[in-house]
């Protein structure tokens, strides 16, 4: 009966969010989520998207139809070019796929669902240690054993290599290896690009496959082609690889759930004949999950995508945003090393993107919640989105204070 149904903890994310909106005080800080917010703590509706938006609501042509299976085609292409290069071979020897999802997670989840479906024998997903929370759920979800790899270090606050390539080798041949894209979920610690090519030559030794999971494309660096350039090394290198394409960052487009799942095949000659299977495959999945994908937010992404004028503001807006998030990174260390607060401070600038790993202990994110009504995940990050002008002070000193107790 319905009454065995166990009760299931809450989100711990969301109930974060939850507790810091019931919080009264005044000077609350909210560093959960990774939601980017303007330099009031409001969230920003990128200019250029009002213009998409303006484009759109202007067009008396536009109407509320379905979108195909695989969704709006001028979207989907134009968000691989963005991924892969405008001039990527892979996209001209059209050994590419792509389906558009419900933003990142439904990417991650067709490809895991896909990779549970058609990838020979049952693989281990192996992912990093620690990754986005969600990857454990959805691989569990369609019953593909999981395992992970080091990836962080606590001594160093940068990446454990040594372990991460341990782990890669280690792991049975043929294994999926997730990797993210660029601006590390939850640690901000990515790979170098010398250190790229070195796990690139582990995954080839092993035969293993890569799934990037890339959701911070542009927002990380302000710079496009170098947040996607790993992805890029991969395909040149020849990998069969997919890719899990979120556009909630980069456009601000949480809600309306922007994004896209591409499969790029290896340099076989009969590729597009592969491409074309996998494409038809995609199709039947995606149908029976969801039918088809939300209109609205790849419709304002794709006006401007295809737009010269409006593609160059948006990297305008993208640099705006990251740039005001590593002004903040700076601050923050800076304010930390001004109070003499114990430990080291450079890995707040060192890591990039949305987070930062502090190293914090779960016991000093309780007391800055205690004490401060700060509010941060458990596991020391923060989400650096909620700091600006007027509370990272407040924040280093209740930081400093933490740590000396
Ligand atoms: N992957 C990673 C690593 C992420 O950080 C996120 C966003 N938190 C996502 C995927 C997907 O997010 P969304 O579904 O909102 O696009």
């Amino acid at each position: 009966s319905a009454e065995a149904v166990p009760q299931a903890p809450e989100d711990p994310l969301f109930g974060l969010m939850a507790a810091y909106r019931a919080d009264p005080f005044d000077k609350k800080v909210d560093l959960g989520i990774g939601a980017y917010r303007d330099n009031n703590a409001k969230p920003w509706v990128l200019p250029v998207v009002k213009k998409a938006d303006a484009i759109l609501r202007d067009d008396p042509a536009l109407n509320h139809e379905y979108l195909p299976i695989a969704g709006l085609a001028s979207f989907t292409s134009a968000a691989a070019k963005l991924i892969l290069g405008a001039d990527s071979p892979a996209i001209a020897e059209q050994r590419t796929t792509s389906v558009q999802t419900i933003s990142g997670t439904g990417a991650v989840h067709l490809g895991a669902l896909f990779l549970a479906r058609f990838y020979p024998g049952k693989p281990t997903v192996y992912f990093s240690n620690p990754t986005w929370a969600n990857h454990n759920q959805i691989f569990n979800n369609v019953a593909l054993p999981v395992a992970t790899y080091p990836y962080f270090s606590k001594s160093t606050k940068g990446l454990d290599f040594m372990g991460m390539k341990k782990a890669i080798s280690d792991a049975p041949d043929r294994s999926i290896i997730l990797l993210h894209a660029c601006a590390h979920n939850p640690t901000g610690v990515d790979p170098t690009q010398e250190q790229w090519k070195e796990i690139a030559v582990l995954l080839r030794e092993k035969s293993h496959f890569p799934f990037f999971d890339c959701a911070y494309q542009g927002f990380a660096s302000g710079d496009l082609a170098k947040d996607a350039w790993a992805v890029r090394y991969f395909v040149s290198q020849g990998f069969e690889l997919c890719i899990a394409q979120s556009f909630a960052k980069n456009f601000g487009l949480y809600g309306e759930r922007a994004g896209c799942f591409h499969f790029v095949t290896g340099r076989a000659t009969d590729a597009t004949k592969t491409v074309g299977r996998i494409s038809s495959q995609l199709a039947i999945l995606q149908r029976s999950e969801i039918s088809n994908p939300p209109a609205y937010g790849a419709r304002i992404a794709s006006t401007v995508l295809n737009d010269p004028a409006l593609f160059a503001e948006w990297e305008e807006n993208l640099r705006e945003m990251s740039g005001r998030i590593i002004t903040m990174r700076k601050a923050l260390r800076s304010k930390l090393e001004e109070l003499e607060t114990p430990g080291s401070w450079n890995h707040i600038t060192d890591q990039i993107g949305m987070f930062s790993f502090t190293g914090l202990s779960e016991r000093e994110v309780q007391k800055l919640r205690d004490v401060a009504h700060v509010y941060m995940t458990k596991n020391g990050r923060i989400s650096m989105a909620g700091l600006n002008t007027g509370n990272v002070e407040y924040f280093a000193k209740a930081v400093d204070r933490v740590v000396r107790e």
